[in-house]
């Protein structure tokens, strides 16, 4: 069987040539060609000799995951759903902002993890992505833009917030995160990359030392016995050691702060006192705060908490000095604000999955 060389990080890549008595540059031009210039066909790789592309040719494939559907928002957000084989199809979400641009990428097929508001959570857990099933994500979106063979940097920030939780599928991840940050292949810079995590404790030590990128934790609620229903890895990770964790990833961090999130659940995690709490909570870790409005999906029986209590929570945070934003819904004409990306899994662990959302046939 063909090997796929949009799975290898350079690393990896060199390597590969190595073994097949190729030399060192070669990889980095072939890795040039294939995420720089988006070129899947080693015909087009001008610059290699023909016994070279002849030999690639008959060992191996550029094979990103293909596009099934590709929507336009009213706002300009742009939505691929992508076929990952085997009844598998994982979603990525483009977000046009003013002074960059952000590609919202999956790295597994549904999540095990199961936080209560979650529809790719309430989906079950498949598989985890291939490298070349992440890092296809941004190679389609690039292509789809129209910036494969120019040098317009239209995708400037990627985060891993679509399908799945990043830090389980941990070294498929890092490799994908490595060429985003390779200078032969995306060259974007850490501070642009952020991996958003449910607080996989040990998993963020090991993204701190093997490659740090931006860090988002999904927080969701100021203590333990909260948190414990939303997020349910809280049980084997509490707070303590989630802030510990928080406090350790700073010391090499590309930021000098944490991004929290926390998704916005009318009467459940929403009043003043637990935004005071939250405070206490984070006293000793830089951080800043992001507030999700809940986006609904069939099936579920949170409602987002309303302007007005969002904009009070907030209050409390910015008064007591901590930089506090709030996610402005985008694209929810076509389903692809956070937590409501469904694409389709086929659920293969033991606990069954209450529904499948298919997005297509999704009308909120
Ligand atoms: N698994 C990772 C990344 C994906 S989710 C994580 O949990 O961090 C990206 C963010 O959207 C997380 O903070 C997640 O908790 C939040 N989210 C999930 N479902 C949501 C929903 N229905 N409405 C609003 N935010 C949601
Ligand atoms: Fe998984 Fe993140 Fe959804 Fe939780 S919020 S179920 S970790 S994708």
């Amino acid at each position: 069987m063909s090997v796929n060389l949009l799975d290898f990080d350079a690393e990896g890549l060199v390597a590969w040539f190595a073994a097949n008595g190729e030399k060192p540059f070669r990889a980095r031009q072939v890795l040039r060609w294939m995420h720089r210039s988006g070129v899947a066909d080693f015909d087009a790789m001008t610059d290699i000799a023909r016994s070279l592309r002849d030999k690639l040719k008959a060992m191996a494939v550029v094979l990103p995951p293909t596009v099934i559907s590709d929507r336009l928002s009213d706002d300009g957000t742009r939505k691929f759903l992508l076929d990952v084989g085997g009844g598998n199809a994982v979603e990525s979400v483009f977000i046009p902002e003013d002074e960059r641009g952000t590609l919202c990428i999956s790295t597994q097929a549904g999540c095990a993890l199961d936080c209560a508001f979650c529809s790719t959570g309430k989906q079950g857990f498949n598989r985890n992505l291939s490298v070349s099933e992440i890092v296809g994500q941004l190679w389609q979106a690039n292509r789809a833009l129209g910036i494969m063979h120019g040098d317009e940097r239209i995708i400037s920030n990627v985060v891993m917030m679509g399908m799945g939780e990043p830090l389980a599928n941990f070294e498929n991840t890092v490799s994908a995160l490595r060429l985003m940050l390779d200078d032969h292949a995306y060259g974007l810079s850490r501070r642009r990359v952020t991996v958003s995590t449910s607080g996989l404790v040990p998993a963020m030590d090991r993204l701190r030392d093997e490659c740090p990128v931006a860090l988002a934790v999904s927080l969701h609620a100021p203590n333990d016995s909260l948190r414990d229903q939303l997020v349910p890895i809280n049980q084997k990770y509490p707070l303590r050691e989630l802030m510990a964790a928080c406090r350790r990833y700073l010391e090499k961090a590309p930021r000098d702060f944490v991004t929290f999130e926390y998704t916005m659940l009318d009467g459940v995690n929403d009043s003043l006192a637990h935004a005071r709490e939250l405070l206490l909570l984070v006293r000793d870790v830089p951080c800043k705060f992001n507030l999700i409005p809940f986006n609904p999906f069939p099936g579920t029986t949170f409602k987002s908490s309303g302007r007005d209590r969002i904009r009070a929570f907030s209050d409390v945070l910015m008064q007591a000095g901590i930089v506090t934003t709030t996610r402005k819904t985008r694209g929810d004409d076509i389903d692809a604000a956070c937590g409501q990306l469904a694409g389709q899994v086929k659920d293969r662990s033991r606990r069954t999955a209450t529904f499948s959302v298919h997005f297509q046939d999704v009308k909120l």
